[in-house]
Parts: C-alpha cells; sequence; structure tokens
C-alpha cells in the first residue's frame, strides 16, 4: 500500500470532527491495506509495536531541527524559530518540504513497508555514529515524501501523530472492517488480555477470529486492570452482590502488576507502562517471595515507614516514577509494601476465568506475608455493622475506603471493564453529595481580571465508553493555587488543537480545545441536570445533559490514567441517581 494514500486518510482523520465519520475513514483504510495490515495499524497508532516490547522511536527535537536545516539549506536559528511559531515539527517539516530545494536522486514512492522498515531501523540505531545514521534515514524518507507524507512521518517519530484516535476507536474499526459486531465484546476482552492491535488485525482480516478469542493473560504482556464500580453504601453493596460479599481494604497507592517468568520480572502501572526499572527493590522481593515458574499477581504498592508500619499517601510513591537520578536514595526513603489481591496466571495456566475466592486462595498459598507483600485485608460477611466497623478500621489504617468483591462462582477476572463484580466505598462518599471525579481536560476559556494571561475556567469532560467519546460536564475554575493557574497554558500547550476533536462532544464553545489526554481529579457538590452540558445528554431529560455543580480541583493531576480511564459517563448517570435516593 502507497503511504501517499495513509497520509491522506490521516489528513482527513484529522480534518473531521464526528466521531461516526473518523471510524469510517478508518475501516476504508484497514480494508485497502494487504500484507502490511499489521505494520499499518501500528503506525495509525503512531507506533511501532505495542507499548510494552519497549521500541522507541524517540529522535530529539534538535536532531529533527539539525535534519531539516541540511534539507532546506535555513539556518537552524531560523527552523527552532518556525517550531516556536507551529508548535509542531510534523508542520515545520512539510512547510519547509514545500519549499524544498534538494531533491533525492531516486525520489520513489514510498510504501508503507517501506517507511515501517526504515522507522523500526532508526529506533534500532544503536551505539557509535547512531546520531548520523538517524538524521540520515529521517532525511531520506523526507526526501521521498510530499509534504505530507513528511509531515506525518515526522509526527510520527516525535510521538505526536494526534489523530484523535484511542486504540479503542481501532478496534471498533478493525471490528466495522473485518468481523461481526456481536463479537466486539468477545473481541474487546481479547485486547485487554494482550493489547496488540496489528496481531488483531490480522487475525480478524485472516477470517482467525477463534484464535483471537483464545487469548487470554500472558506473562511479560501487561493486561488491563480490573476497575470497580462505585456506590454509597453498603446495604446497596451487599444487595447488588446477593447478600454477602468479600470486602477488601482499598489501599491508597499505585496499581502495580508484576509479571514474573523464568527468573525475570516487570512490572507495569495502571495504564500499562511499563514500571519496572522505577522499582528495583520490587523486582528482588518478588524473585525472592515467589519460588514460580511464571505468574502476573495484582496488587497496589504503598509506601510505609518501616518503623513503625504506618502506610503514607500515594504521592510518595508517585516521586519514584519517571526517576533515573536519586532512585537509590528514594528506595530506601520510601520502602513500598505491595498489598496483592489477584492473580491472573500461575505456572503455564491461565486463572482469569477462576472465580475470585479460588483465585485469592491460591494468592495466599504462594507465599507467605512479610514486610514487602501482603494480602489485602479482607472480611467475608453478611453483615452492615460488621462491615461498617471493617471499613472504619481501613480508614483508620491509611485507607480510602473498601473494595468489595463478588463470591459468586462467575466473579471472574474481567481485564480493563469496570463493573458490578467489584464495587467501592470510599469515606468521601458517605458524606451525601460530596464525591471526587476525575475528569479529562478539553477545553479552556481565557482568563480576566486577575487571570488575564492565564485560563479563566478549564472544560472538563467524563468519558462514554459505549460511544468513545468525551461528554462535558462542568467548567472549572477553583481549587487551583497561583502556580498552577498560570501554568495551566504551558502545561497544557502540547494538546491544544485548532479545532473541536473529532472525540469531543459539548454544547459549550470553549476559546481553546484540547485533545483529550490530561485528567484531574476534582471534588463536586452535586450532579444537576443541565442544558449546556453533553455528559448522559437526553438519558434523564430530553434536551439536556448531566453537570457538575461546584467543582473543586484537588491539586491532583491523575498522571497515572489515560483519558479513557477517567470516570465514565456511566459512573455520573449511577451517581446521580444515586444521590437522589438519599435526597
Ligand atoms: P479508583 O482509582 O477510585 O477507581 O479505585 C480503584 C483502584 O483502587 C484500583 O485501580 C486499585 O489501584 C486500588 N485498590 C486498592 N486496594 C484495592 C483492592 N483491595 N482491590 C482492588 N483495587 C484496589
Amino acid at each position: 500500500m502507497n503511504f501517499l494514500e495513509v497520509s491522506q486518510r490521516f489528513t482527513e482523520m484529522s480534518n473531521t470532527t464526528k466521531r461516526l465519520e473518523l471510524t469510517n475513514i478508518l475501516v476504508r483504510l484497514l480494508k485497502s491495506a494487504n500484507k502490511d495490515l499489521k505494520k499499518l495499524v501500528y503506525l495509525t497508532q503512531g507506533k511501532l509495536l505495542p507499548d510494552y516490547e519497549g521500541l522507541e522511536l524517540g529522535m530529539a527535537s534538535k536532531l529533527i531541527i539539525k535534519a531539516l536545516s541540511s534539507i532546506s539549506g535555513k539556518k537552524e536559528e531560523e527552523i527552532d524559530a518556525l517550531f516556536i511559531k507551529e508548535g509542531d515539527l510534523g508542520t515545520v517539516a512539510k512547510l519547509i518540504s514545500e519549499k524544498k530545494t534538494q531533491n533525492s536522486l531516486f525520489s520513489n514512492e514510498l510504501s508503507v513497508d517501506y517507511v515501517y522498515d526504515e522507522l523500526t531501523k532508526l529506533a534500532r540505531i544503536k551505539g557509535e555514529g547512531s546520531i548520523k545514521n538517524k538524521i540520515g534515514i529521517y532525511q531520506d524518507l523526507l526526501l521521498n515524501s510530499t509534504p505530507d507524507e513528511g509531515m506525518y512521518i515526522t509526527r510520527i517519530i516525535t510521538g505526536r501523530l494526534r489523530l484523535g484516535v484511542s486504540d479503542a476507536t481501532i478496534l471498533d474499526a478493525l471490528v466495522l472492517a473485518f468481523a461481526e459486531k456481536v463479537h466486539s465484546e468477545e473481541i474487546d476482552e481479547a485486547y485487554n488480555f494482550h493489547p496488540d492491535l496489528g496481531e488483531i488485525a490480522e487475525l480478524l482480516r485472516d477470517g482467525k477470529l477463534s484464535k483471537v478469542l483464545e487469548t487470554g493473560p500472558t506473562p511479560m504482556v501487561p493486561a488491563k486492570v480490573m476497575l470497580a464500580e462505585r456506590l454509597p453504601e453498603i446495604k446497596d453493596i451487599l444487595e447488588k452482590m446477593g447478600g454477602k460479599a468479600a470486602f477488601e481494604y482499598k489501599y491508597d497507592g499505585m496499581r502495580t502488576q508484576i509479571h514474573i517468568k523464568n527468573g525475570k520480572v516487570k512490572i507495569f502501572s495502571r495504564g500499562s507502562e511499563e514500571t519496572t526499572s522505577n522499582f528495583p527493590d520490587i523486582v528482588e522481593h518478588a524473585l525472592q517471595n515467589f519460588n514460580v515458574e511464571s505468574c502476573i499477581l495484582d496488587g497496589e504498592a504503598v509506601p510505609y515507614n518501616s518503623e513503625t508500619g504506618e502506610l503514607y499517601p500515594f504521592q510518595m510513591v508517585s516521586q519514584r516514577r519517571g526517576r533515573k537520578y536519586d532512585l537509590k536514595s528514594k528506595v530506601e526513603e520510601i520502602p513500598v509494601v505491595v498489598f496483592l489481591f489477584d492473580i491472573l496466571y500461575l505456572n503455564g495456566q491461565a486463572l482469569n476465568k477462576v472465580p475470585y475466592l479460588e483465585r485469592r486462595k491460591i494468592l495466599q498459598s504462594l507465599f507467605t506475608e512479610n514486610d514487602d507483600f501482603k494480602c489485602a485485608t479482607m472480611l467475608l460477611s453478611s453483615d452492615p455493622e460488621e462491615i461498617n466497623g471493617f471499613f472504619n478500621e481501613a480508614i483508620n489504617s491509611g485507607c480510602e475506603g473498601l473494595v468489595a468483591k463478588n463470591v459468586s462462582d462467575d466473579s471472574i477476572y474481567r481485564a480493563g471493564a469496570r463493573g458490578w463484580l467489584w464495587i467501592k466505598v470510599k469515606r468521601d462518599y458517605q458524606s451525601a453529595f460530596e464525591d471526587t471525579l476525575d475528569l479529562v481536560v478539553i477545553g479552556a476559556f481565557g482568563g480576566h481580571g486577575r487571570r488575564k494571561g492565564t485560563y479563566g475556567a478549564l472544560l472538563m469532560a467524563s468519558y462514554n465508553k459505549d460511544q468513545d467519546i468525551f461528554e462535558s460536564a462542568c467548567k472549572l475554575g477553583t481549587g487551583f493555587t497561583d502556580d498552577v493557574l498560570f501554568g495551566l497554558p504551558s502545561k497544557l500547550a502540547e494538546h491544544k488543537t485548532n479545532r473541536k476533536p473529532a472525540r469531543v462532544e459539548s454544547g459549550l464553545t470553549p476559546d481553546v480545545w484540547f485533545d483529550p489526554k490530561v485528567v484531574l481529579e476534582i471534588i463536586g457538590a452535586e450532579i444537576t441536570v443541565s442544558p449546556v452540558h453533553s455528559c448522559a445528554f437526553g438519558k434523564v431529560e430530553k434536551g439536556a445533559g448531566l453537570a457538575i455543580r461546584f467543582p473543586r480541583f484537588t491539586g491532583r493531576w491523575r498522571d497515572d490514567k489515560t483519558a479513557e480511564d477517567a470516570t465514565s459517563t456511566e459512573e455520573i448517570l449511577e451517581m446521580y441517581y444515586g444521590q437522589k435516593k438519599v435526597g
């Protein structure tokens, strides 16, 4: 397939403001691929392989600028200035190649295969002379590109393709192109255990649906984590779970998925990002404590005081993430204990379909508790009073509340799904209308008066999982310190876009639109019906959506959540009905 065709489709995708149209263009694109489908899917994701393979393209802006300078004969300073003006090196590459002075001796038509293979070469180059070679490959690609092709190649290399498609959007398009809608839930589940869209695309296209559906948890491949629904009252949880449930402490730490295989350990975050290098202590302890050939464990890493055993707030583990330099001192200063609450795989056997209580028994029998690993404290009960007492103990031990787990035989591990098999109850929810939500920044309104020069308010959205769109739910203007407030424009600049992204819906038009990427924790007073917000539009009242009243930023940036992990529209709808019952 020609890369020119791909770049034309990419342009159409970037230009559309409608989710449906976006999917249709993707379907057309996927259908026109041949044996290069897998490569095409990765390129559409702006990647060369799934993230967990750890193949990063990474070419610094400085190198791109150098390459563009030598192609165009323009000074690096000039290109740098253009970069500052445009905010995107892809656009700069396009502008420059429109005025290209030098042409390659053999101007080839670029194919998907060729672009993918060259980019892979570029990513794999290491050692002496690597910078020169990387620049060389990039320049060759540019010299053989049309301006638009060059723009997309540059965006892929700099990790900023920004087509507005998520994995969910691509998966949806794959089902439409190569499978039947009735299988979409099962295909989704397979993807959640093995998030390799290229592989799934090829299998579906080749009619190997059954192979896709066999996919389960795989050691060293991050499974999307199972998530909990929420309810404000213990009696509601018991009712929902058939009168009895296992209640576990809800630890306030960092979700940690630990994979062990043949003496090697990998650790993944809630968002399937590999964090092994930030937790050398957990790696070492895992090998000491688990005498297994292979396994996948799920838990929460929590910082603690090694003298008193007291648990510390979550923020202290987050300091470990992305830290390269003084990690060693941090490991000593902030030891973590991992509270394990699930096991997905053991010694060649997938356990995701084994009921919760049995999984928990297997987990408990696998190791002896110590300062490094413990099982989440759990109470099996049907007595609301006893559970309330347990809830208070959890709070006193520094936990956020409880997570109830269904104890029926159907209580499987559902990767990536928020469902009623797990239900959380947090301290906040116990007071009538106080609730924390994780919402996505989709826009901003310019500030006035004291806020001149920054934003007056952000437009925040929930994620509608069914439709794969973001729906506005409030304007957020309070809870910001001055530092944070005045830092907002630069912090959000990289996500700015010049039109409403296709997967965003709002009755309001902000001064600036953002690609849905950044997640903030907010606390709201009440959920009300709103004529301007599109969250759960038409679900409660015709011609109206839902809005959060008096939203306030809690100060917590949810860097551990992707936009698709934000509070869902469905959750907000449930909270709306829940509060009506209380009120
Ligand atoms: P939330 O982030 O509010 O949606 O709550 C779900 C998160 O609670 C999970 O992603 C885990 O990181 C965390 N958590 C803490 N303790 C438990 C537990 N015992 N079972 C499940 N999740 C837990």
